[in-house]
């Protein structure tokens, strides 16, 4: 820095803001971020200037207004999940496969969601993507797509039992949960109008207490619209419990003495078939097969998609949800439809490749990366540890995945979370036992180098600071 005088004559000497904003050298970040981004770094400088912090010459506060521009004009940063939470609820649930981000990228412009190129009429919206969920599900006899799990109930219960309709909704008393930030699902379901029939007890329900609720109903001059049977996807009570089977419900459904009333199955978790390492979660395919109506389920979860509401049943039904006043409120947009498609049809999604993730090569990703660091820095407190992995947002709670991790001193948390650098990568880790592990089940094989570059980076500051 060159004489910046006092700080009046630090003030005269700033760049006027048109000066540095139509500088050639922020061309390109003009046309990448817009004016008002590039303007907003300008000022930020202009006020290092002032400060004397920076020299008051047009070619520093350029320089510094490149160094201080955001890499998209999206404030919302991808971060390297190594918390061995494979669904993590704060960083976005479900990374997408790279076959659903090439098809969000492809549909963002203009695309034929809802036209018949070959007639040139329109089309039903987001058929592709219906169409491959109902090919995954043949149990199916028709399916729609909304903006989340919740939406799915929401629609599902204004439909058939709120929304002036004034019916019941039965519900056990063990399932009334909440899927987090204070949301519960027994208010989802009384907001749309629906009076709540709550039966059981918190540990034990029957089918039996289900029968009695319809017979109660009856006399009471009330129709039932709908029984919810909920899946308690994020606890798990154990010791003296009882829970009816969908299919005893299904049986009981069927015979209640106003008529047939529908069962829905709110899976949750977004399995449409079941899978052997997680023999607890429930899925669509089986629900559907023990007699369950309707199933609702979350795209984001197992499912390893986009964030979007599952409905799935039998077909005069999901017609009688898909045509209510209320669907076109929860319509999914393109990039949704384009990305669950993708999903659906394409190579399994990073979520399925963690589930599956082998330990021995998890193992030797970390110990590869180790090595790197310790060659870097052969004063690099840092280990290769055994670890525990879950698969989180809500699901399969209890379940154990093994899994390593590298074990770094606590200090590294949160410098790898607040990286310091616009362009560098944060990366989440979780801090256990007093050190900072950087779990690697969930994070892409693909982003061990953004790992490894970045304690890399943070370790020379970190030892200095600490000498
Ligand atoms: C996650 C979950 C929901 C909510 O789904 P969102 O997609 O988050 O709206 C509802 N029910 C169950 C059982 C869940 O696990």
């Amino acid at each position: 820095m060159t004489g910046t005088g006092t700080p009046a004559d630090a003030r005269r000497a700033v760049p006027r803001t048109d000066a540095v904003l139509d500088s050639p050298d922020l061309a390109g970040a003009r046309e990448r971020l817009g004016r008002r981004l590039v303007r907003d770094a300008v000022g930020r400088a202009q006020q290092r200037v002032r400060e004397g912090a920076l020299a008051p010459d047009l070619d520093a506060v350029v320089a510094a207004v490149l160094a201080d521009l955001p890499p998209t004009a999206s404030s919302l940063r991808p971060v390297v999940n190594a918390t061995g939470v494979l669904l993590h609820t704060n960083l976005g649930r479900a990374p997408l496969s790279a076959a659903a981000v090439r098809a969000v990228a492809d549909a963002a412009g203009t695309t034929d969601v809802e036209l018949d190129l070959a007639t040139g009429r329109r089309a039903r919206r987001g058929r592709g993507a219906t169409a491959a969920l109902a090919a995954a599900v043949p149990d199916a006899g028709a399916v729609h797509v909304v903006n989340n799990g919740a939406a799915a109930l929401v629609l599902a219960c204004t439909a058939l039992a709120g929304g002036g309709l004034d019916r019941d909704v039965v519900m056990s008393r063990g399932e009334m949960v909440e899927v987090g930030d204070g949301f519960r699902l027994h208010e989802l379901v009384a907001s749309t109008g629906a009076r709540l029939r709550e039966v059981g007890t918190t540990n034990r329900t029957t089918a039996a207490d289900v029968a009695a609720a319809f017979e109660a109903a009856e006399r009471e001059g009330r129709r039932v619209g709908l029984v919810l049977k909920v899946h308690p996807s994020n606890f798990r009570v154990e010791g003296f419990t009882a829970a009816p089977g969908t299919a005893d419900l299904a049986r009981v459904c069927r015979s209640a003495p106003g008529g047939r009333v529908p069962l829905l199955v709110d899976t949750g978790s977004g399995l449409l078939a079941p899978r052997r390492d997680l023999p607890d979660e429930p899925d669509a395919a089986s629900a559907l097969r023990a007699g369950a109506d309707l199933v609702t389920a979350s795209g984001d979860k197992l499912l390893g998609g986009p964030q979007a509401g599952l409905l799935l049943g039998r077909a005069d039904l999901v017609e009688q949800l898909r045509r209510h006043p209320l669907a076109r409120a929860l319509r999914v947009d393109k990039l949704t439809l384009a990305a669950l498609e993708a999903t659906l049809t394409g190579p399994p999604p990073p979520v399925v490749a963690a589930l599956e993730a082998d330990l021995g090569h998890l193992r030797e990703r970390a110990q590869r990366c180790a090595a790197a660091l310790r060659t870097a820095d052969p004063d690099l407190d840092v280990a290769v540890v055994d670890s525990e992995a879950v698969v989180g947002g809500g699901g399969a709670p209890g379940v154990v995945l093994p899994s390593v991790a590298l074990s770094l001193p606590e200090a590294f948390a949160e410098p790898l979370r607040r990286t310091g650098q616009p362009e560098a990568v944060p990366v989440l880790t979780r801090v256990e036992g007093g050190r900072c592990l950087v779990d690697l089940r969930a994070v892409l094989p693909h982003d061990d180098a953004l790992i490894g570059a970045l304690i890399g980076a943070l370790t020379g500051a970190l030892l200095a600071a600490r000498r």
